[in-house]
């Protein structure tokens, strides 16, 4: 596994914690979605009712986990964190949803991941605030039914397709989360320098920014490193040089490609003739799993123009084939 693999679904380090934007003020970038969150914040207030269910989705790292602190932080209610496959009995569920109180916030990541039978329970809680719980078996068998205090549930997913469609339709407007721009991951960075004391130039920062493939978390992991890098070989200033110096030496890309990012444009050009091929072909030739590929690869090759789309599967663009010092051939070139 290479270092993004690793930051990028790690579980949160205090270091992470730390650098956590309190509110919507200091989340940087996602505009849109900030904006309708806000809204519906404040017009629950106003209404003084229960915020509405929230489902986030987005590759990992992009601020899912922060937004639902930030969201509990606005309404001024308790934040309860679980995860899809922590939940693994109706009773866990059950456990979790008699513990609320009226207004808190529920965040469940990897929703996708719910077992079915949990699924179920849910839906009912999440429509009508009340559970129905069936004890004992046979013919003793009976429902009991659980009034709930209103809460609001935010779900975070990597995969909104993945989600079942009762599940989909419980929520409004999936809010996705982009990739971030070279210009927002600079202004997180030095916010984080900031907050870790490091003194850290812009031109430090963009370099830093410009490698971080889009994600915050990944921006705030390198920096830790260079950190360390600028602490023992640069009198601990992180310029542009400095950066660039320890960023090459973590083997990291001018642009922020992973080894699996590369090894998929690899195999696009070199085993499928630049496509087009469907996923799951590019799926084996890479010996990586079809789902992570589309959730947290492919979104960035198409971001950085590496790779299209098409309704006859992926192809390569002009640029994959520079990344990999190819000449671009002429059919591309129209
Ligand atoms: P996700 O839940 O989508 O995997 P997180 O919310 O855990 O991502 O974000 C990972 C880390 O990245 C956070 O701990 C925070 O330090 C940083 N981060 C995420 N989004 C932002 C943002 N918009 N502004 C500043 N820092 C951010």
């Amino acid at each position: 596994e290479n270092f993004y693999d690793q930051t990028a679904s790690a579980p949160e380090t205090p270091f992470d914690v730390a650098l956590r934007p309190p509110d919507f003020d200091e989340f940087t970038g996602q505009t849109r979605v900030k904006e309708r969150l806000m809204l519906m914040v404040e017009a629950a207030r106003q209404r003084g009712d229960t915020l509405d269910h929230v489902l986030l989705c987005g590759p990992p790292g992009l601020g899912k986990t922060t937004l639902a602190h930030i969201i509990a932080t606005a309404v001024g209610s308790r934040l309860h964190s679980t995860s899809g496959p922590q939940i693994e009995r109706a009773g866990d569920l059950a456990g979790l949803l008699t513990n609320l109180q009226e207004k808190d916030i529920l965040f469940i990541d990897e929703i996708h991941r719910l077992h079915p039978n949990v699924e179920e329970y849910l839906y009912p809680a999440m429509e009508d605030f009340r559970l129905d719980i069936i004890i004992d078996q046979g013919p003793k068998a009976r429902t009991i039914r659980l009034d709930l205090p209103p809460f609001t549930l935010v779900g975070a997913t990597t995969r909104a397709g993945m989600l079942t469609a009762p599940m989909r339709g419980r929520f409004g407007i999936p809010n996705r989360l982009d990739y971030y721009t070279p210009e927002e991951l600079q202004h997180i960075l030095m916010r984080s320098g900031k907050l870790l004391n490091v003194n850290i130039e812009p031109g430090g920062a963009k370099e830093i920014a410009r490698r971080s493939r889009g994600t915050p978390r990944i921006a705030n992991h390198l920096l830790r490193w260079v950190r360390d890098f600028a602490q023992v070989r640069a009198q601990n200033i992180i310029t542009e040089p400095v950066a660039d110096a320890a960023l090459t030496m973590l083997e990291i890309d001018n642009d922020g490609l992973d080894e699996m990012d590369k090894r998929i444009l690899d195999a696009l050009i070199n085993k499928f003739g630049g496509g087009p091929v469907g996923l799951n072909s590019i799926a084996v030739a890479v010996h990586e799993d079809a789902t992570t590929l589309e959730d947290m690869h492919e979104p960035y090759l198409v971001m950085q123009g590496h790779l299209k789309r098409t309704p006859r599967g992926r192809v390569a663009m002009p640029s994959a084939y520079k990344k990999l010092g190819l000449p671009v051939p002429p059919n591309l070139l129209s």
